[in-house]
């Protein structure tokens, strides 16, 4: 190494002599000054080879070693790309400007791209009839899911578009056409077997609506729980049917949702459910009333309400909320019941999903009223938070969004 720097310092020294020699013309000493400095660079570089091969520690490859080594990256080289080629998912990379560098098989099929004319294009101009161009033009910070794959309109994409290296971008287009005709598949039966029953049980409970009990007063009792339990199910198949609507839904209707009078019926509808059994409060601080469809947003409130009663024991209180926060607003039923604890809140919304089954049978539920608001809430681009305390209650809110809010203090009257 000394050697090295020996012969640098010499080169240097040459070069800046050579060029002071040159001269006063300045351009042509450097330039003489360049190539001295080159040549004595040159030899460093040879002496240098010379006192690392004479070093006793020093192997050098040998051609042979090399060449395997080469071709063991290039075979490597070829398998990943021939794998990243052939998998099923859409794979592009993209330059820094989001022009197409390479893409494999799946891309040409789901994205339409074309070889060899799509290298190098701009991705964003090329698939500028698609719902990827707009998505790609606000940045793709979040997947999109669940479009129509611009290649081949029968399928269906969930995209993302990933970061790597100095400002490149992957873009991965997974074909979730199967699992999205399986979804429809559960939707339909689910609707099919709900429409199907309903029928067949509105005649039984028309039936035993229609049997007098003090005809045959033994029977009695079970004529009452045959009733009940018919009554169960019929409103089980109500609610299944409404929730097989509001998931083929993708809009609400955009009415004037009157809050002031909706929230005087929720509490009516509290009272008549608890029976003198709670104290039922309402506190309405927010003059805005809401946009959306007034039926799905009573059903949502109707539910929370519905819930608070049912499990809050005699003596407690049930508090309707409809107030201001930031720019929305909230609707909120708390109430002083017995709580949900902090491992169960999570899955609430699940259909079905109960945190005591004989609890919520005893009560009249069908496990089917939260999955309801969360739809409701979702086509209203609002979002439901669940507090609770074991033994001490719980806060049921809906938190709406400004642009849901219709009023003077929302600065539109609609
Ligand atoms: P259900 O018809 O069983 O009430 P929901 O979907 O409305 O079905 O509620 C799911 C579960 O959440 C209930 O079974 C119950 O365990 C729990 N839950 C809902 N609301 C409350 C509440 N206000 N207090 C305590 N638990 C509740």
């Amino acid at each position: 190494m000394p050697v090295l720097v020996l012969w640098l310092v010499l080169g240097l020294l040459g070069g800046g002599l050579a060029g002071h020699f040159a001269g006063g013309h300045a351009p042509a000493g450097v330039t003489v000054a360049a190539l001295a400095e080159i040549v004595l660079l040159l030899s460093s570089i040879r002496h240098l080879r010379r006192a690392m091969i004479a070093s006793p520690s020093f192997s050098p490859p040998t051609h042979d070693r090399f060449m395997t080594r080469t071709r063991r990256i290039a075979s490597s080289l070829r398998d990943l790309r021939s794998a990243a080629g052939n998998l099923p998912d859409a794979v592009v990379l993209l330059d820094n400007e989001q022009h197409v560098r390479w893409f494999n098989h799946a891309a040409e099929d789901l994205l339409g791209l074309r070889r060899p004319q799509d290298r190098g294009s701009d991705l964003h101009e090329r698939l500028r009839h698609s719902d990827l161009a707009g998505w790609l033009e606000d940045g793709a910070r979040e997947p999109l899911n669940d479009i129509p794959a611009p290649g081949r309109p029968d399928r269906h994409l969930n995209v993302t578009l990933l970061p790597f290296g100095r400002r490149q971008r992957l873009l991965l287009a997974r074909d979730i056409s199967d699992l999205t005709r399986l979804e429809q598949i559960r939707r339909d039966f689910v609707a099919n077997v709900s429409h199907e029953l309903r029928t067949p049980l509105t005649v039984i409970h028309g039936y035993l609506e229609l049997l007098d009990p003090e005809d045959v007063p033994e029977l009695a009792p079970v004529l009452g729980e045959m009733r009940a339990q018919s009554k169960r199910m019929g409103q089980i198949v109500e609610d299944l049917l409404t929730l097989s609507r509001l998931e083929t839904q993708e809009h609400v209707s955009d009415e004037r949702v009157a809050m002031a009078p909706l929230l005087a019926t929720l509490r009516k509808e509290a009272e008549a459910l608890s029976q003198g059994r709670h104290r039922v409060v309402l506190e309405s601080t927010a003059e805005t009333d809401l946009l959306g469809s007034p039926k799905d947003l009573h059903s949502a409130f109707s539910n929370l309400v519905s819930n608070a009663v049912r499990y809050t024991p005699a003596g407690g209180t049930i508090t309707i909320r409809w107030q201001r926060q930031g720019d929305g607003a909230v609707y909120s039923v708390s109430d002083t019941g017995f709580g949900i604890p902090a491992n169960h809140l999570s899955r609430l919304t699940e259909r079905f999903y109960r945190v005591s089954s004989s609890r919520s049978r005893d009560t009249g539920g069908t496990g089917l009223g939260l999955s309801i608001v969360k739809h409701v809430l979702n086509l209203h681009q609002a979002r439901l938070q669940i507090e609770s305390t074991p033994g001490q209650g719980s806060t049921f809110s809906c938190h709406f969004g400004r642009e849901r809010l219709l009023g003077p203090s929302a600065g539109d009257e609609g």
